[in-house]
């Protein structure tokens, strides 16, 4: 199984550790031509939302990368991917990739705004630790969208479909429970789109 992480900006690196030692092959996407590698999975990591849209747009991968969530592709955005990847966001002009079914506040969400970490249920994985950086919320979601976890009444996890998004990182973590959800998502669509 290949994924692909997006590496023009954040911390796309500690994904690609954490999914190499789930056992799955990894590569980055930095410009255009990354993207005619056949790959079944797509990461889109944390770091700053504003930045990695601009670089989308200009290195001319934001319309591809768009196309083929919108045909499937399995995605995982954490934090400022999920933030690329939400139809709506409250308190920003801006949206990106805008291919799921939720509406997000940047900025918003932590006892204090910086960071801080936490422990949290994640529907079909357990408690888990929750490391959140200057971290969004989901302050609704509709469609066929489906809410994963919540921390402080907050939505912070969600799926739709091929896309999970969550607002902390768990590739800060030991944990790599949410990574293997992430690859069982894959999988499971590998198989029915085999059939
Ligand atoms: N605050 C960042 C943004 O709005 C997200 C923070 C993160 O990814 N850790 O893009």
């Amino acid at each position: 199984m290949l994924i692909a992480v997006l590496a023009l900006q954040g911390a796309f690196v500690e994904h690609e550790a954490m999914l190499t030692a789930l056992g799955a092959k990894t590569f980055e996407i930095r410009q255009k031509r990354d993207l005619s590698v056949a790959f079944d999975g797509l990461v889109i990591p944390g770091g700053e939302s504003t930045v990695q849209g601009k670089l989308m747009r200009e290195l001319g991968l934001f319309d591809p990368i768009r196309e083929k969530i919108n045909e499937g592709l399995p995605v995982f955005g954490t934090c400022a991917g999920l933030i690329l990847l939400a139809n709506r966001v409250c308190n920003d002009d801006r949206k990106h990739l805008a291919t799921m079914d939720i509406e997000v506040v940047r900025n918003a969400f932590g006892r204090q705004l910086g960071s801080f970490h936490t422990e949290g249920d994640f529907t079909g994985v357990g408690r888990i630790p929750m490391t959140f950086i200057r971290a969004p919320y989901i302050k609704s979601l509709w469609g066929d969208a489906e809410v994963l976890a919540r921390v402080d009444d907050k939505i912070v996890a969600a799926r739709q479909g091929s896309q999970l998004v969550t607002a902390f990182h768990p590739e800060l973590d030991a944990d790599g429970s949410v990574h293997e959800f992430f690859l069982n998502m894959v999988r499971s669509r590998s198989v029915s789109t085999a059939l």
